[in-house]
């Protein structure tokens, strides 16, 4: 089997078909892991999905932080809502997000995944095409220039947004793009002190923010905020260090002004392939799917496709279940994708961005009220935690 992509999808997929004893090689692109400032929250069934091959573990150890409780505020009136996830605890053994960086966490998988012999990764092997045979699938590849094949069972597309697998299969990246960019800044400034829990978001119509406590390399750790900018500027105008300094102290004063460790600017999709399998070739994660990041969304979901695919490729690959299987994985992750993950995501911005203070004021009473009656704030944590739309695909099965 071919997986395209080192990222954390196509690494957790590896992984995952390795310890069912399928032969594995993964195609990474690039030369090594990739290091870029990405996702960095993990929801309970993530981190649940990850415990079995001892990597939920190696993420404590490597110092993630545990975040119990999560605040929807707004920029001119202060705290509006807390939740609590620890009020979960009776449904999972991790009632908090985990936080911890995208790139701290891919080489904790390449490091368990290397121990395991049916598993082979080629860094610097580009996947540039493949050609479906009735019974394999020729995968071509290009490394340090040269072209290659390798025969596979199947190939999965874990490449990532832009992927060149999609792309080469008759599909649809269907839904949109927003047209404002995001502006990511990370400084290590505690807004601990000011009553910020490790991740809030913040309503406004013009100077929303997204804000989580990352645990860099140690204490004290670096806070991250994402704010909406805009999409008329280009991306040496909107992380000018003058800008980026204002755009902070707009969003809270800081006389000493905000140390800025780092700034990038990155554009946000709302998209969905129209079809995650074609024959002998399968996608996951961002490859077949991408959304805004307030919710925490992105990267939990490449994990759950991980998962939920190599637990039905491995006995489609040894002959025990026919091939049917795999379009539940398509079915059940694809349903899940479009109802939850696409729908509470463009709602948490709506919600964040709404302009009408009328509305913004009663959506805003309405998250009071939630937050007040256990009943509803419980019911509120399992659907953004994923729980409560996992538990709803698993419901789906072959037919
Ligand atoms: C700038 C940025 C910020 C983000 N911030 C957040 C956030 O705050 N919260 C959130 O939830 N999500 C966020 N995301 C999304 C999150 O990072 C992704 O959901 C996550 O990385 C998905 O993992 P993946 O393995 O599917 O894809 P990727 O991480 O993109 O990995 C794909 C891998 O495939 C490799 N590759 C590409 N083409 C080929 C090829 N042809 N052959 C072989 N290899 C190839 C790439 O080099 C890469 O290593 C962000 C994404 C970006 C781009």
């Amino acid at each position: 089997m071919v997986i395209a992509g080192a990222g954390p999808t196509g690494l957790m997929c590896a992984l995952a078909l390795a310890r069912e004893g399928v032969r594995v090689v993964v195609c990474e692109a690039e030369p090594t892991l990739t290091h870029d400032l990405r996702a960095g929250s993990f929801h309970p069934p993530t981190q649940e999905m990850m415990a079995p091959y001892g990597i939920t573990d190696q993420m404590h150890a490597r110092g993630a932080l545990q975040v119990r409780k999560w605040q929807i505020r707004s920029r001119r009136g202060g705290m509006v809502a807390e939740f609590d996830l620890g009020v979960l605890a009776d449904v999972t053994p991790y009632p908090y997000r985990l936080h911890l960086e995208q790139h701290r966490l891919t080489p904790i998988i390449l490091d368990i995944l290397r121990q395991e012999a049916s598993a082979e990764v080629h860094f610097g092997h580009r996947v540039t095409g493949f050609e479906p045979g009735p019974h394999s699938v020729m995968v071509k590849f290009e490394s340090e220039g040269i072209p290659g094949k390798l025969e596979a069972s199947w190939l999965i597309g874990a490449d990532g947004g832009r992927s060149t697998i999609r792309k080469l299969l008759p599909v649809e990246f269907e839904g949109f793009t927003w047209p404002e960019q995001f502006l990511v800044v990370s400084t290590p400034y505690d807004l601990g002190q000011h009553g910020f829990a490790m991740n809030a978001y913040v309503a406004d119509p013009t100077e929303w923010a997204a804000v989580f406590k990352m645990p860099d390399a140690g204490p004290p750790g670096l806070w991250r905020l994402a704010f909406p900018c805009d999409p008329g500027l280009p991306d040496d105008a909107l992380l000018d260090p003058i800008l980026v300094q204002t755009r902070m102290q707009g969003f809270l004063a800081n006389e000493n002004g905000y140390e800025i460790r780092y700034a990038s600017i990155y554009r946000v999709h709302q998209r969905v392939a129209s079809e995650w399998r074609h024959g002998r070739v399968l996608l996951a994660g961002d490859a077949a799917h991408l959304n805004n990041p307030l919710g925490g969304f992105g990267l939990n979901s490449g994990i759950h496709d991980a998962v939920n695919l190599a637990g039905k490729l491995a006995p489609v690959w040894r002959g025990e279940e026919g091939e049917a299987l795999l379009d539940v994985y398509v079915q059940q992750r694809r349903k899940t994708t479009i109802d939850q993950v696409q729908a509470m995501s463009i709602r948490n911005k709506r919600l964040l961005e709404e302009r009408d203070p009328a509305v913004q004021k009663a959506r805003m009473e309405e998250l009071m009220a939630i937050a007040a009656d256990p009943q509803r704030a419980r019911q509120y944590l399992l659907e953004s935690s994923m729980i409560a739309g996992l538990q709803r695909s698993q419901e789906i099965s072959a037919g």
